[in-house]
């Protein structure tokens, strides 16, 4: 019998000699090296069956060349298919286990021409579905480089978007800061103003004490009397400049204020700058292979006449 890698021919072993088999006989399951496929085509039992090459035969997947023509338990060659049992059988068996069974010779349902048809759909189809997945293939390919373009064109836009707000945000800075040098320097020279008007009436107040005094010691009393009245009227002035200090405010003490406005506030609160997501859409590929069709490839087992 057939190992998995090496046939010997099976007649030559049966006289104790291991010779390679070149040819496979499906009818007597058995391997036959050249000079034992000679005798074999000639012998009256066996000229009739149709030997293949070892090689042709090791390419049939195990499970098919494992279907066997003859029966194990009868070792009698298969002849019927039993419907009720879904098995093949051979004399011996319709006689023990089928006897009330619904029979079909096989070779009444092993239609050839229709089996052939059935492989050449099959092969078919399995091209189409080649066709197919090389299409699936490109189609994903395809899909994944129009995500790298989406993916580097929406990071260069929040780059793009970033640097707006940057530069925005920094020529807004730019003008606050300038207001607040602006600010600062109105109000120094709104107290400096003050400050050099206080200054020029503190000069004349010392010149006042200076003439009262001198008057008061020097001068006639004439010249007191009227003097006196004179430095009353400028002592006056000067109460009222003092008294006008008071009532325009030009004491209050000044602060600069500065808020910040709300919308500043509301970028620190800001948790996120966009959100992404995958979206899926139609399918842009269309697959040739009908599936229904593939599904009712294979027929039930029936008459050929069917
Ligand atoms: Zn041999
Ligand atoms: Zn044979
Ligand atoms: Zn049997
Ligand atoms: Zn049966």
């Amino acid at each position: 019998m057939a190992s998995a890698d090496e046939i010997f021919c099976g007649v030559c072993e049966t006289q104790h000699v291991a010779r390679d088999a070149t040819f496979w006989c499906p009818e007597c399951v058995d391997g036959l090296c050249s000079s034992c496929e000679n005798l074999h085509r000639a012998s009256k039992a066996s000229k009739n069956h149709e030997v293949t090459s070892v090689n042709n035969y090791q390419q049939i997947q195990h499970t098919i060349a494992s279907i066997n023509q003859y029966c194990p338990g009868h070792e009698k060659k298969y002849e019927h298919y039993c419907s009720q049992h879904k098995t093949l059988c051979c004399p011996l068996c319709i006689t023990t286990n089928h006897k009330k069974c619904d029979l079909l010779a096989i070779d009444e349902i092993v239609n050839m021409p229709m089996i052939f048809a059935l492989f050449d759909i099959m092969e078919q189809s399995l091209e189409e579905m080649k066709v197919d997945i090389e299409g699936i293939v490109e189609d994903r390919r395809q899909n994944l480089r129009k995500i790298q373009q989406q993916r580097q064109r929406f990071q260069t836009n929040i780059k793009e978007i970033r640097e707006k707000i940057n530069k925005h945000l920094d020529k807004l800075e730019n003008e606050i800061q300038q207001d607040i040098q602006a600010a600062e320097q109105k109000v120094q020279s709104q107290i400096e103003r003050l400050l050099s008007k206080v200054s020029d009436h503190g000069k004349s107040l010392d010149e006042l004490k200076k003439n009262i005094f001198a008057t008061k010691s020097f001068a006639t009393d004439l010249q007191i009397f009227f003097g006196g009245k004179m430095f009353e009227a400028e002592i006056q002035k000067e109460e009222k400049f003092m008294q006008s200090l008071i009532e325009d405010g030009s004491l209050q003490q000044i602060n600069l204020e500065c808020k910040i406005a709300d919308k500043v506030s509301d970028i620190l609160s800001m948790t996120e700058i966009g959100e992404i997501s995958a979206i899926t859409n139609l399918t842009t590929i269309t697959l040739t292979i009908d599936r229904e069709q593939a599904q009712q490839m294979i027929p039930k087992i029936s008459k050929k006449s069917m």
